[in-house]
């Protein structure tokens, strides 16, 4: 995820790293699918809110939670804002002139909390925003990739269906950065 961001933090000059701890070299099983939305709404966000200095993303697993911190050194939250953050269509002061709907962050937060897990964060204005995701996951010993379910499915070479022109893919997206990839 942080590789994808790489183009988007570059041409803003921004630094990006990932702290990945080693609690977290292991198999979980989680929704990775939500995760991910999580996690690119969050840098997605961190990016479009810093205009200079650095962004990242660090995890560990405690137990059976995965910890995430999406940080930032970008314009920051005042106190009586961050009441309202997580609300549908909220948009604040610093993203006057920046383009959005103001509804990433509330999905964000209702996907985290039917996840069964929990969302916060601490900012300074001016100074940066730390996001504090907390998901349960299970660790397990190995992938469980049932591959029997897929027995019945014959494989086709991608290019194949490519060259044909029988594979078509359209992507409609209005945001600049989702565009990008
Ligand atoms: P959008 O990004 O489409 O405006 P969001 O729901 O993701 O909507 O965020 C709501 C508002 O919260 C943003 O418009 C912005 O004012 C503020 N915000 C979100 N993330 C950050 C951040 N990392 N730093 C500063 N402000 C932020």
């Amino acid at each position: 995820i942080v590789k994808n961001f790489a183009p988007a933090a570059k041409k803003k000059g921004l630094s990006i790293s990932s702290k990945m701890a080693s609690s977290t070299d292991c198999y979980i099983t989680c929704d990775l699918f939500r995760l991910r939305q999580i996690i690119d709404n969050l840098l997605g966000n961190a990016i479009k809110f810093t205009d200079k200095g650095d962004v990242s993303l660090s995890a560990n697993i405690i137990g059976s939670s995965l910890n995430l911190i999406i940080k930032d050194s970008g314009r920051g939250i005042s106190q009586e804002e961050q009441e309202v953050i997580f609300e549908e269509f909220a948009r604040l002061k610093n993203a006057t002139g920046i383009e959005g709907s103001g509804l990433g962050l509330s999905i964000v937060s209702k996907i985290t909390n039917l996840m069964g897990g929990e969302i916060s964060l601490s900012s300074s204005p001016d100074k940066g925003t730390s996001f504090f995701v907390t998901i349960p996951i299970e660790i397990v010993e190995e992938p469980n990739i049932d591959s029997s379910q897929h027995d019945d499915i014959e494989p086709q070479p991608a290019n194949t269906l490519i060259s044909h022109s029988i594979l078509k893919i359209v992507i409609v997206d209005d945001d600049p950065i989702q565009l990008k990839y």
